[in-house]
């Protein structure tokens, strides 16, 4: 991808100086809430890397609603340093969604609010509560915003299988994916009907919430490509091979040495390849219908 010298985006904010990403003894603490480890472990194998907000699994987890969200403090958007090449390349691509969601968004007659993306080192509050790096990336729909610890991509490159720009880029997209979601209230319908849900019900649900940001990161990658032309030879494939290496069925292959297909909240290795390609090959946000569309 030739993305050094292109424009950056002004939504990141760099929150890594912050001092505050102590881990709390190895438990996260959500909306003031202790949770057990059991859970937390539980929620990991769930693989929410890429969760579109882990609270919600973890509420269902618990048994309860979504936990209160917690107020995170107003405080100043620190610009990260111009010479940080990982946060140069957050933002160029962060830059490049605002342009083809902007021009999408305006196609249809719609105004396109752009999310804001915060860079941060093991814990930071959030409207959804306190955000943890062993998360990996998300986004919270209470305050716009998609959350980052730059060590996710040496895990997405080392430990998941999945090196290279493009990669990277394709877990952004997929978070921006989510706020598109929020901006299309297609996140607040799925929250209300959550509450009615079985546990497998909600599992299921999920699955298509996130197929349905795979596709958006796919229609992004369409019209990224179409705008600027950067994509080099590989690219491609390095997202398609996120998406495989991410899908449930591996993880859990990977962490739990067997597949449970009721338990899946982001959809198989598969389905996740399948759908990005979808958004991708079209570029046309309906094709991304994952709540009408056999997965
Ligand atoms: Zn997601």
């Amino acid at each position: 991808m030739k993305w050094e010298g292109q424009e950056q985006s002004d939504n990141v904010e760099d929150r890594r100086g912050d001092g505050g990403g102590g881990r709390r003894g190895g438990i996260p603490v959500m909306g003031g809430r202790g949770l057990g480890l059991g859970s937390v472990a539980i929620a990991l194998v769930a693989g929410w890397i890429f969760g579109i907000n882990p609270l919600t699994v973890l509420g269902l987890l618990e048994g309860g609603g979504a936990p209160p969200a917690a107020q995170a403090p107003a405080r100043p958007a620190h610009k990260p340093p111009a010479e940080d090449k990982a946060a140069a390349f957050v933002s160029v691509v962060l830059r490049d969604t605002e342009q083809v969601w902007g021009r999408v968004f305006q196609a249809a007659g719609g105004r396109y609010d752009q999310p804001r993306l915060v860079l941060f080192r093991g814990a930071t509050p959030t409207a959804c509560g306190t955000g943890e790096s062993a998360m990996g990336p998300f986004y919270c729909p209470g305050d716009s915003k998609v959350y980052i610890d730059l060590d996710f991509f040496d895990t997405l490159s080392r430990r998941l299988g999945a090196p290279g720009d493009f990669a990277q880029a394709y877990v952004i997209a997929h978070e921006v994916g989510h706020h598109v979601q929020h901006l299309m209230g297609v996140t607040d319908k799925v929250d209300q009907a959550r509450s009615r849900m079985s546990k497998a019900q909600a599992n299921a649900a999920s699955v298509r919430v996130e197929l349905q940001a795979d596709c958006l990161a796919g229609v992004w990658a369409h019209h990224s490509q179409q705008g600027k032309g950067w994509l080099e030879r590989g690219d491609i494939e390095e997202a398609l091979n996120a998406a495989s290496r991410i899908g449930d069925d591996t993880l859990q292959r990977q962490s739990q040495g067997r597949v449970v297909p009721e338990s899946f909240t982001h959809g198989s290795s598969e389905q996740r390849m399948r759908w990005f390609k979808r958004g991708m090959d079209g570029g046309v946000v309906a094709q991304c219908n994952t709540f009408e569309a056999k997965l």
